[in-house]
C-alpha cells in the first residue's frame, strides 16, 4: 500500500481501532486518516483515504457513528445483549406499528434500536451506537469482537507483557 502522506501517529495500543495512524495539518486544521476506511475491502475496510478534522467532532463522528468504534476505549462499541420487539399503543400514519428494542449490558434499559418512522436508514446501528457511546464509558462486553489468528495471540501477549 502506498504511504498515505501525513506523519505517523502512534496508536494508544496495537487493539486501538480509533486512533488515526496518520495525521496531517495543525491546531484546527489537524486531520486525521480514517484507519477503518483505509483497510482494503477484504479486510473490512473500503479501500479509501478518509481525512477528517480532529477538532469539532468530524473525526469523533466518523469513527464512532460510522463505524461503531468507543473513542473511550478504541474498541468496538458493545452491542445489545438481547432483543425484543413491542407494540407501539398508537401509531401516525407512515409510522411502525411494533418497533425493535435491545437490552444494554450497562445500564440494563431497553432501548430502541430504529426509529419510529417507517423508513430505510444509511447506518442501521446509529440509535443502538447513541446510547452506547452516552452510557457505556470505559464498560465494555467481555470477549469476540478480534479474530484470534496467530498475529491476534503475538500481540495479545505482547499487550499483557506491556500492562
Ligand atoms: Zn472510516
Ligand atoms: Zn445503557
Amino acid at each position: 500500500m502506498p504511504h498515505p502522506g501525513g506523519e505517523y501517529n502512534a496508536p494508544r495500543d496495537a487493539f486501538d481501532l480509533y486512533t488515526p495512524r496518520f495525521v496531517k495539518g495543525k491546531g484546527v486544521d489537524k486531520m486525521g486518516l480514517c484507519p477503518i476506511c483505509i483497510e482494503p475491502p477484504e479486510r473490512g475496510g473500503e479501500g479509501k483515504k478518509v481525512w477528517l478534522a480532529m477538532k469539532f467532532s468530524a473525526f469523533n463522528y466518523h469513527m464512532q457513528y460510522h463505524h461503531g468504534i468507543s473513542a473511550s476505549t478504541g474498541r468496538p462499541l458493545s452491542p445489545p445483549i438481547d432483543f425484543r420487539v413491542v407494540t407501539r399503543p398508537s401509531p401516525r400514519k407512515a409510522e411502525r406499528a411494533k418497533v425493535k428494542q435491545g437490552k444494554c449490558h450497562k445500564c440494563r434499559s431497553w432501548i430502541a434500536v430504529e426509529t419510529v418512522k417507517d423508513i430505510d436508514v444509511k447506518v442501521k446501528e446509529l440509535f443502538w451506537w447513541k446510547h452506547a457511546v452516552a452510557c457505556h464509558g470505559a464498560s465494555v462486553l467481555v470477549g469476540g469482537v478480534f479474530e484470534e489468528d496467530d498475529v491476534y495471540e503475538v500481540l495479545r501477549k505482547a499487550h499483557e507483557d506491556t500492562a
